[in-house]
């Protein structure tokens, strides 16, 4: 991942990955679409949110493009394709299920492409199944909002599976995690829609 090429504006050597020179200031003329490059870090799941933040935001400010308008208009057009770039990167580092999904495909786990869809395990399968049938039954603000509970019981429950299958190096158990926060994310979202349902009709 590591290596020197040329800077297209002073000709300087340019460290690949980098998002400027540091000789002249000019965007590189070629980013790393893998966002952990993007961000300078090592491929882990583990990382530090506030830190990548303050990160993004000072990249974001470096790209701005007011600094390369004067400049030239490939500077400014570079300017603008990193921040794209660097935007994507972010919404992928900074969720833990993105980040994951992200991590596992590199790894050759295809359970979040449209290929790989059917490998639901029956476990997780037979959980949707039950509560997608709680909330349909649930018919009080009061059960709803056990239910919201439940969900975030087993959301930070997924969580913690996933940074420690990741710790671990264990794949399959990293993957599992992952199909459950995904499937948890979608159901918070039907569950969000009959709350506020319930809340519009009291
Ligand atoms: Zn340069």
């Amino acid at each position: 991942m590591s290596g020197v090429t040329t800077c297209w504006s002073c000709q300087g050597p340019l460290t690949s990955g980098a998002l400027f020179c540091d000789t002249c200031g000019a965007p590189s003329a070629h980013l790393s679409d893998n966002p952990f490059v993007v961000f300078g870090l090592s491929q882990s799941y583990a990382l530090d949110k506030q830190a990548l933040e303050k990160t993004y935001f000072a990249l974001s400010r470096q790209l701005h493009p007011d600094r390369f308008a004067a400049k030239s208009p490939k500077a400014l057009m570079l300017a603008l394709q990193h921040t794209a770039t660097l935007n994507a990167a972010y919404a992928t580092l900074k969720d833990d299920l993105n980040r994951a999904i992200y991590l596992l495909r590199a790894q050759g786990v295809n359970a979040f492409d449209e290929a790989g869809q059917g490998s639901t395990p029956p476990a997780l399968m037979a959980t949707s199944f039950e509560l997608h049938e709680a909330l349909e039954d649930a018919t009080t603000p009061q059960a709803l909002q056990s239910m919201g509970q439940e969900v975030t019981t087993r959301v930070e429950y997924c969580q913690k599976r996933l940074t420690q299958a990741f710790a671990a190096g264990d794949v399959p158990a990293a993957t599992l995690a992952a199909l459950e926060l995904k499937f948890l994310q979608t159901f918070r979202r039907d569950w969000q829609r009959k709350t506020k349902q319930m809340k519009d009709t009291a």
